[in-house]
């Protein structure tokens, strides 16, 4: 465990807002947490850090960020069809990811090139490409200030739904993720109902796809529209898409026939944030340093020098004009601090 004192966080997180924090605690070792006794109990005393690639600061930090650096990877159990794997919540994902896929594993192959830590995965449930990590989670362990102990959810327990998990609610700031166990395939079980991966894979010439063909052209889509982080600050897309009640998706559909739609749980219908975002003229907007990605609206960023509020700000204006036009509410995916 390292302590650092008035430390600069530009460098920890992905949209690279200037902002301090008190004290950086970097985390190497489950039994420091007990040693840290009741020293950071209180939730307003602690933010918990993993790449930094889901959070806007619009403040300083007053207290301790705690960078998750645990590492390690085991495997748990085997059975003819599964392999369990146990990753420290300080390992980075996509490393992780191709790690399993050089194991001849499959299950997380759509999340390949997704920023950030193992840790963070189970927070909002990470998604893409018809892929959602709940469907390879074994189980979550933690541990909770609280209760001064380490404490494991079932899948079920952590209540995972679209972006969404008991740690994002009821156990926000409460329980700090230490590892995750994934149940994994040994026999390649793809997904490739996204239209943009199957056209990914006709490009490259690939007819009848292994778990790492899949992963190449994800990566190849991911790479050709998404913002590099390290060139341009940003933390994916900023709003979730919105399931709206079906009757609501109808009479959008009338006045706005082009309107996309996917079906979602619940008789309801997912519609693509960033189309309603581009509708309203934002695609590409700027506003001193703070925009919006010219090539996918739903991605804030930071050209080099805007603050937290301003690109909160920015996102305040989106969600006033998408519910002006659309009547629809968007809803922040990111953290904010
Ligand atoms: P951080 O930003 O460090 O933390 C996020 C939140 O989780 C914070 O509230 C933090 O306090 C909390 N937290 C972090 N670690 C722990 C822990 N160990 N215990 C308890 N709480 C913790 N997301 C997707 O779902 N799908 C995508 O396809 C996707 N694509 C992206 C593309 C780009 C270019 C970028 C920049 C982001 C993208 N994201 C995507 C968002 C982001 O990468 C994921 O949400 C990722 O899981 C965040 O990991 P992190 O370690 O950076 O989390
Ligand atoms: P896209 O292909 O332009 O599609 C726009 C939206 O439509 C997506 O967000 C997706 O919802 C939905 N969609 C498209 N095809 C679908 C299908 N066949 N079935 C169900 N829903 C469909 O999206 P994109 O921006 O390039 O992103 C591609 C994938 O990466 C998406 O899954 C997206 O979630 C993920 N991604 C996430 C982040 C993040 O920060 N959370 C950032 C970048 C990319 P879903 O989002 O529900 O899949």
């Amino acid at each position: 465990m390292s302590l650092q004192q008035n430390i600069s966080l530009k460098p920890y997180n992905s949209f690279g807002i200037e902002a301090r924090a008190a004290q950086l605690l970097t985390l190497e070792h489950t039994r420091e947490l007990s040693a840290l006794g009741k020293s950071l109990t209180a939730a307003g005393d602690r933010l918990v850090l993993g790449g930094g690639s889901n959070i806007l600061f619009t403040r300083d930090v007053e207290t301790t960020v705690i960078l998750n650096r645990l590492m390690g990877i085991s495997q748990v159990k085997e059975s003819p069809d599964h392999v369990w794997l146990k990753v420290a919540a300080g390992e980075n994902w996509h490393r992780f990811v191709l790690h399993t896929i050089a194991a001849g594993l499959s299950g997380i192959e759509n999340l390949s090139l997704i920023p950030g830590c193992v840790g963070a995965a189970p927070m909002q449930n990470i998604g893409a490409y018809g892929v959602e990590v709940k469907d390879t989670i074994e189980e979550v362990e933690g541990w909770h200030w609280d209760e001064q102990r380490f404490t494991i959810l079932t899948n079920e327990e952590c209540r995972f739904g679209y972006r969404e998990s008991i740690f994002k609610q009821e156990l926000k700031n409460k329980v700090l993720i230490t590892a995750v166990t994934f149940r994994l395939n040994k026999q390649a079980q793809l997904n490739t109902s996204y239209g943009a991966i199957r056209e990914q894979l006709a490009k490259m010439g690939v007819a009848e796809p292994s778990v790492r063909d899949v992963s190449d052209a994800v990566i190849a889509i991911r790479s050709s529209k998404l913002p590099d982080p390290a060139q341009i600050g940003n933390a994916g897309s900023f709003f979730k898409n919105p399931a709206i009640p079906s009757s609501q998706f109808l009479a959008l559909k009338e006045r706005f026939p082009e309107l996309p739609s996917y079906p979602a749980p619940d008789g309801r219908v997912k519609i693509p944030a960033g189309w309603l975002i581009e509708q309203c003229g934002w695609k590409g907007y700027r506003e001193g340093d703070a925009g919006v990605h010219a090539l996918q609206a739903l991605v804030l960023v930071n050209y080099g020098n805007a603050t937290g509020a301003q690109i909160w700000q920015l996102s305040r204006k989106i969600l006033d004009s998408v519910s002006e036009k659309f009547g629809v509410a968007l809803e922040r995916e990111v953290n904010i601090w």
